[in-house]
């Protein structure tokens, strides 16, 4: 789950608080609501939180996440 930070601009719709803290929302198996899960694109990615941008592609935990079945 992806915790917003000030300064995010991410569609409203998209947003869930979780023990007062706003996060983008996630579906039951735990795939962000922005994913499109037929490209597994981001759909928001112009407008994607900052901790999405600092998070590189390809790192241990993004392989992980990839590797599920
Ligand atoms: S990059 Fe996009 S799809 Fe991936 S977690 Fe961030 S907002 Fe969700």
């Amino acid at each position: 789950m992806v915790e917003l930070r000030a300064g995010d601009l991410v569609p409203e719709r998209l947003i869930a608080v979780h023990a007062g803290v706003r996060c983008l929302d996630q579906h039951s198996n735990g795939a962000c609501v922005a994913l499109d899960p037929a490209t597994r694109l981001c759909m928001i990615y112009d407008a994607r939180p900052q901790t999405c941008r600092d998070f590189n592609r390809g790192e241990s935990l993004c392989r992980r996440i990839l590797a599920r079945p």
